[in-house]
Formats: structure tokens, sequence, C-alpha cells
């Protein structure tokens, strides 16, 4: 028998818009998570009254209005603008690439003078069209950067070599020749003053939903639960890892409460040198400028993800785009069910991407 319109299977970002788009549109929803609480990686928890990004730092950037439109229906945004530094052995230096950076590497103040040195720089590389990230790094920004803010992190962050990667990944960092330490070029930035969580419990409001539910376990017993499904789980795991196992990146958080007031000074840290273990740390309080008299660490830990333990970051390059495009023949030919969002789609997507695509999806079916 069938109870529901949509079974929406992850309680995550897509999940969340695509639910209440049903709803709103009369349509009755189950959004099921294995998780044992819904927002999926944008859940923020408050601890010590500081909003902790429990699966990784989240800060909301768009360029485009109708998504800040949307996202600003459920909660006010603050004016956070997010200004990460990098530490590479005892050198700090500020991202993203610009001309903090660039003076503080050659002890120079002129546009002129940083353009002059990085052409120099990549002059002999011979590199014509970029074919990996390494490539492209080289020649947006040369070698000493790319040595000392690039390499280390980039083969901490993926475990892979910059040459096995594709070149779009360091194209997400703006690079400019101005004194500007925004790290996005978007137009609408900020943190949701109360956290993501509640943005995410807003938007779910009138679905049902059931948490400590695995899709898989669950499903054998309530097949003809729903009309249709929206599953925003591993699009491999679905077909039970038939043609192989796609490749994901994991991140182990390092959380700790610390019995003062101001640890780092900001509140994203990278830590570019390969020598040391993690990637980046996590301030939480100064997302939202906290004076609380405690504060909120998080060091970054990346990993190859194995069964077991949570995917976040999928990895596209050739080998896995090309098994990622054989799973999306099976996916379209599954005429009751939709694959979003970032495990769904096996995509690199921020959040007002997944907003986007969850919006244009519920359009559709809708
Ligand atoms: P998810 O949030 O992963 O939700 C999927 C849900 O499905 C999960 O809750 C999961 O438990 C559930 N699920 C999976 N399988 C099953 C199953 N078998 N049964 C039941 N439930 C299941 N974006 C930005 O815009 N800005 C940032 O600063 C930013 N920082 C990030 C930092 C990190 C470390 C990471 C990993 C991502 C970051 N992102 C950022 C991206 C952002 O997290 C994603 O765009 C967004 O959360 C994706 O939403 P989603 O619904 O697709 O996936
Ligand atoms: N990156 C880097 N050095 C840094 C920060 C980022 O080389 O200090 C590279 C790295 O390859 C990373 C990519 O830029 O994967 C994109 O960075 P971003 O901060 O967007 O990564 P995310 O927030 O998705 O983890």
């Amino acid at each position: 028998m069938k109870c529901y319109d949509y079974l929406i299977v992850g309680a995550g970002l897509f999940g969340a818009v695509f639910a209440h788009e049903a709803t709103k549109a009369g349509k009755k929803c189950l959004v099921i998570d294995k998780r044992n609480h819904i927002a999926g990686n944008i859940y923020s928890e408050n601890i010590e009254g500081i909003n902790v990004h429990k699966y990784g730092a989240h800060i909301f950037h768009t360029s485009n209005q109708n998504i800040w439109n949307y996202v600003n229906q459920f909660a006010e945004f603050n004016n956070y603008i997010n200004s990460p530094v990098a530490i590479y052995k005892d050198e700090l230096y500020n991202l993203p690439f610009n001309m903090n950076t660039f003076s503080k590497m050659w002890n120079i103040k002129k546009p002129q003078e940083a353009q002059e040195i990085i052409a120099k720089q990549k002059s002999g590389l011979n590199i014509e069209e970029p074919q990996n990230l390494e490539e492209q790094a080289l020649s947006l920004v040369g070698t000493d950067i790319y040595q000392k803010l690039i390499k280390g992190y980039t083969e901490k962050q993926w475990g892979r070599d910059c040459t096995e990667l594709p070149a779009f990944i360091i194209q997400r960092l703006p690079l400019r020749f101005t004194y500007d330490n925004n790290y996005f070029n978007d137009r609408y930035q900020g943190i949701p003053i109360g956290g993501y969580t509640a943005i995410v419990e807003k938007m779910l409001d009138g679905s049902e939903v059931l948490l400590d539910t695995d899709y898989f376990e669950w499903i054998k017993k309530h097949k003809d639960i729903a009309d249709r499904t929206v599953y925003t789980g591993m699009i491999d795991a679905y077909f039970g890892y038939k043609l192989g196992h796609l490749e994901y990146r994991s991140v182990r958080f390092e959380t700790e409460i610390l019995n003062e007031e101001n640890y780092q000074g900001n509140a994203v840290v990278n830590y570019t040198d390969r020598d040391v273990p993690y990637t980046r740390i996590i301030e939480h309080k100064h997302f939202e400028f906290g004076n609380q008299s405690k504060t909120v660490i998080s060091r970054e830990y990346s990993s190859e993800w194995k069964p077991g333990i949570e995917p976040y970051y999928p990895i596209n390059d050739e080998k896995n785009s090309k098994l990622y495009n054989a799973y999306k023949k099976l996916a379209d030919a599954e005429d009751r069910v939709i694959f979003g969002g970032r495990l769904g789609n096996y995509k690199y997507y921020d959040m007002d991407k997944v907003i986007e695509a969850a919006l244009e999806c519920a359009g559709k079916e809708l």
C-alpha cells in the first residue's frame, strides 16, 4: 500500500529542499536518514554556546540571487566573510592567493611586481593547456606558491599526487592582484544565525522524518511505501557496487573544547606543510564573532573512504568519472527513483549548487 508520494532518502540539504517543495505542492513525504540527526553534512550542534559545524566548516556563498533569497526564507545570515590563513612551517600567509600573499612571499608591494615574478616562474615550464591540478596551479601562481601553499595541502587532502587530480579543483580558489582576503568571489556570503540545523528543520516542516534508518535494510520491509523515491546516498551503494566502487575522500574531525577565549584568532587556519598531519584547524566561534569564555576547535584529518566511515568528497578524476557515468546510465533507467546531491550525483557541489539542483529537480518533478 502506498502511503507517501515521495520517499526521500537522506535528510541533508538536497533531500530537505526537495521535501519542502514537494510538501508545498501538496505531496506527502517521508524522509529517512541513517544518521541520528537531520541536516546531513551541514549539521551544526551547540557546544558551550557555540554552533559547531560537526562535519566541517560550512560558509554559505552564492552569486545566484534567487538561491540567496530562497535560503533567506529559512534563516537570517550574518556578515561573516571567509578569510582563511595558511601556515607553512613557521611562515603565515593570507588566502586566497592575493596581494597580501604575494607581498609576504616576495617582499613586494605592487601588482605588477607580483605578476612579473609569477610570469618568470612559469616561463620555462612550457605549460600551454594545463592537464592536471599541478599544471593548473603552476600556470596560475608559479612555483613558490605551488610548493608552499598548494602541493602539500592538496596531497594531504586528496591522498593523490597533484598530477593525478583534475585542474578544476584549484580553480575553486580566487586569484587576485588586489589586497582582498575574501576567499570567495560570490556576491552573497554569510553564516546562518542560529546554525544550519535550524534551516533544515524548517525545510522539513510538514514531512515525516525517520532517523537511524538505513535505506537498504528498511526498504526490504517497506517496498511499496511511496510512489517515487528521491535518493541522495552513494550512487554505487544503491546498485550494490555491481560495477565496482567509486572512490571518495573521508575526513576525521578531532574536536576539542579549550578553556581559553581565542585559540587561533581566525575561523579557518590551513596547514599547508605535508609534515603536519591535519589539513586545517577550525575555530567555530569566529564564524559568529563569538565572545564566549571557552572555545571549540576541530582538526581535520583527510583519509581514503572505506566502508563503515562517512564519504565526504567525490573524487572526480578520470577513472572515477568513467565509472560514475556507467552508474548514471543505470540510474537513468530507474523510472521511479531520482538521484540527487553530492553522493547521488557524485559531484563536488557547494550548498548553493545543491539547492539549485534540488529546486530544478523539484520543478521538473512537481
Ligand atoms: P549530505 O549532506 O551528505 O546528505 C546526504 C544524507 O543522506 C546524509 O545525511 C546521509 O546520512 C544520508 N544517507 C546516505 N546514505 C543513506 C542510506 N543508505 N540510508 C539513509 N540515509 C542515507 N559547501 C559550501 O557551500 N560551503 C562550504 O564552506 C562547504 N564546506 C564543506 C566542507 C566539507 C568538509 C564538506 C565535506 C563539504 C562542504 N560543503 C560546503 C559542501 C556541502 O556539505 C554539500 O554541498 C551539502 O551538504 C550536500 O548536501 P547533500 O544533501 O547532497 O548531501
Ligand atoms: N587548496 C590548497 N591550499 C589551501 C587551500 C586549498 O592547495 O590552503 C586547494 C586544495 O587542492 C583544495 C582546493 O584548493 O582541495 C579547494 O579548496 P577549498 O577550500 O575550496 O576546499 P573545500 O572547502 O572543498 O575543502
